[in-house]
């Protein structure tokens, strides 16, 4: 078998396609995007398309290290998350030639079904307490939610009990019959976070991911001597050489790689063995499309320590289409009990409409997150 051809399609909401095309009639899907960056992550996807016309799609380990080591520079979120999509449509590929579903390919199944999470979106805590009711109505009792608006690097009094007065709410309308993660999206300073993770430590999250920024991953071991609220990280970081410095520094208990974001299926199952023995969980980072969310539950199945699955459902970013939007067989992702079931199907498991995928490719618009900024006028975090 050799690949002939690989396609690209930019979607609503901010969204990627990849359908990678072979001689032999079986064609592979994957995700490669980085947020904001489509363009970018799609010029590198058709650069990297000359390693891999010609070759054989089943030698999936081999392309891979061609695409990382054949360019002498690697590494970063534009060159991993095209690397990450091609490899995904890959597996997808080599699991359909074998009439297998990739978990099957990566060792088997560890588990049968995967624990998801469900985004609450609203800023203001009467909306958060809503989403989350109607959310409880769909069988999720796990939520994830934004913790600050733009923070100052040294906030006020009257900040820090802004965002705590959303997360008391909740406790005080659903007790502890559900669990609540809480992202700070790097929106928060080291001094703040310490702040912060002291004052919500009463109100049990779950979790605080990106506690500060990626980049300060160097605090993570010092803020954990601080609280008890386990801190997760993980969407900025891009491969096993970005991860090995965060687990011998310690301090996160759960890992959160984008299978979109950081070298694929190939990688993120690596990585989530290295966590295994730091005695780390693991939770993909997936705010994306039906492919990257098929993509991380083939990690989820086939990882020990994976505990629990992010997916956009519901999620404030899917402005023009909703996650299942693009996929002929919904019912495989129907979610029972806050659960995924494992997929039968060969490949990745997803029948994707590449009608419905070409018509809307020509209403998309280049999504860009917001630039925020602070009352003084200086650029703040988003
Ligand atoms: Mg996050």
């Amino acid at each position: 078998m050799k690949i002939t051809k690989l396609t690209t399609w930019r979607v609503p909401p901010r969204w990627m396609f990849l359908k990678i095309e072979t001689d032999e009639g079986i064609t592979g899907w994957g995700e490669p995007i980085v947020e904001g960056r489509a363009r970018t992550v799609e010029a590198a996807v058709h650069e990297l398309s000359e390693y891999l016309v010609g070759q054989d799609p089943r030698r999936i380990n081999d392309l891979w290290q061609v695409m990382y080591r054949g360019g002498f520079y690697r590494g970063g979120p534009i060159l991993m998350s095209a690397i990450a999509g091609i490899d995904q449509a890959l597996w997808d590929i080599h699991g359909k030639a074998l009439g297998k579903p990739v978990y099957e390919l990566i060792g088997g199944r560890v588990r049968d079904k995967v624990k998801t999470y469900c985004w609450v979106g609203g800023d203001r805590p009467a909306e958060i307490v809503d989403g989350m009711r109607h959310a409880r109505t769909l069988g999720f009792d796990t939520f994830k939610m934004n913790g600050t608006e733009e923070m100052d690097h040294i906030a006020t009094h009257a900040d820090v009990d802004r965002a705590l007065e959303k997360f008391t709410q909740i406790r005080e309308a659903f007790g502890n019959q559900i669990d609540f993660g809480i992202d700070f999206h790097g929106r928060v300073s080291v001094p703040m976070a310490k702040v912060l993770l002291r004052e919500l430590e009463p109100l049990r999250p779950l979790f605080v991911e990106e506690p500060v920024l990626a980049e300060q991953w160097e605090h993570y071991a010092r803020l954990a001597e601080h609280t008890a609220i386990p801190l997760a990280a993980g969407e900025r970081m891009y491969s096993r050489f970005d991860f090995k410095r965060v687990f011998e520094a310690g301090g996160i208990s759960i890992l959160q790689p984008d299978v979109s974001h950081a070298g694929g299926i190939t990688e993120c199952v690596k990585i989530a063995s290295m966590a295994e023995a730091y005695d780390v969980a693991v939770a993909p980072h997936c705010p994306l499309g039906p492919v990257a969310l098929a993509a991380c539950l083939q990690v989820d199945l086939v990882s020990h320590n994976a505990v629990f699955q992010e997916q956009s459902m519901g999620i404030h970013y899917n402005q023009g289409a909703e996650l299942l939007d693009y996929v002929v067989n919904r019912e495989d992702f129907a979610v029972d009990q806050g659960h995924v079931r494992a997929s039968e199907k060969p490949g990745l498991g997803v029948i994707v409409d590449e009608e419905r995928i070409v018509e809307a490719s020509r209403r998309a618009a280049d999504w860009r997150n917001p630039v925020w900024r602070h009352a003084d006028g200086s650029v703040a975090e988003w």
